[in-house]
């Protein structure tokens, strides 16, 4: 019986999946289906001849995003994230329904959320700020960048050290640019996988984890910038709004659903104004946006 060796999974290629052990980079098969295995995965695995691997088991994952695919399922985008940096600019046009979304999607996944408001070389708007102020009030931390002029990036790149980070948002906001500032070698290391594994083309649209040079992990999932509310529950979606957690267990009815419902306690703290209205209004829209199958 082969030796059971430890490794990292950087990548899905086309015909197999990219383990990084011990500085090489091997192409692993699975005797699973290929999609159970997600980026960011540490798996056990064995050499099954030279340069080639095979997966035997995925090890406990802290944290799994996923996203919805077809029947109602969903596949793993990325495994292992501790923190998704939501990304956002005045232009394109700033959507707080979609940051509510990726904040709800990360409460509810043992995922960190922070902001990053990037092209701030552009002129600001007072409706940004004005939202802001609610995020940051409920610890969200906000990373001010512009990665045209480089501004805030020693912060930002402070803040990725030691843990595994995602960029996610709506096309536009700068993801693309953002992650080429932070990892300047990006496509030596991405041609790297290719050459190592000789499966020529890597698809950009596969998700990759890079090491940043200063520690921490990025993985870059271009084809995923949206990821949808991830088979979350409507219950579950009042628990990603942060802010209603501590009151939803005081409602009188424990499937109450915050709307207009006797006795709920979500609705007495947005009358005292401890709940924020356009972040509860956010909330009624987003409940109205799941499928109804998870209703
Ligand atoms: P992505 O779709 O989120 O990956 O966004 P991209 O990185 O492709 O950027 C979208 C557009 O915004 C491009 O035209 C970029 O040149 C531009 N952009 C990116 N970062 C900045 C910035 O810091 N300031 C300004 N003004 N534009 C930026
Ligand atoms: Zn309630």
């Amino acid at each position: 019986m082969a030796e059971l060796l430890e490794g990292l999974v950087i990548s899905h290629l086309g015909q197999g999946i990219a383990v990084e052990y011990n500085h090489e980079i091997i192409l692993c098969q699975t005797l699973r289906r290929l999609e159970t295995v997600a980026v960011g995965d540490r798996v056990s695995w064995t050499l099954s001849s030279p340069g080639q691997g095979r997966i035997e088991a995925i090890l406990p994952r802290r944290s799994l995003l996923e996203r919805p695919s077809r029947n109602g399922k969903t596949r793993p985008v990325a495994a292992n994230i501790d923190t998704i940096f939501v990304v956002f600019a005045v232009e394109p046009h700033c959507d707080f329904l979609l940051i509510d979304q990726y904040l709800a999607v990360c409460e509810n996944h043992n995922i960190d959320a922070a902001l990053i408001l990037n092209k701030t070389d552009l002129p600001q708007t007072d409706i940004i700020e004005k939202e802001l102020l609610d995020y940051i009030n409920l610890g969200y931390s906000l990373y001010r960048v512009s990665a045209w002029e480089n501004l805030g990036m020693d912060e930002l790149k402070s803040a990725l050290k030691d843990q595994v980070s995602m960029l996610a948002g709506q096309s536009g906001v700068g993801k693309s640019s953002l992650t080429n500032a932070i990892i300047p070698d990006k496509d030596l290391k991405t041609n790297t996988v290719s050459a190592t594994t000789k499966h020529g083309r890597h698809t950009t649209t596969a998700a990759t984890l890079y090491h940043l040079n200063d520690g921490g992990d990025l993985i870059d999932s271009p084809g995923v910038a949206i990821f949808g509310l991830a088979g979350l529950t409507e219950q579950r979606l009042a628990y990603g709004y942060r802010e209603f957690q501590p009151f939803i267990d005081q409602c009188q009815f424990n499937d109450c659903r915050h709307l207009k419902d006797k006795g709920c306690a979500v609705l007495m703290a947005l009358e005292n104004g401890d709940i924020s209205r356009t972040r509860y209004e956010r909330f009624l829209k987003l409940r109205e946006k799941m499928p109804k199958t998870f209703v």
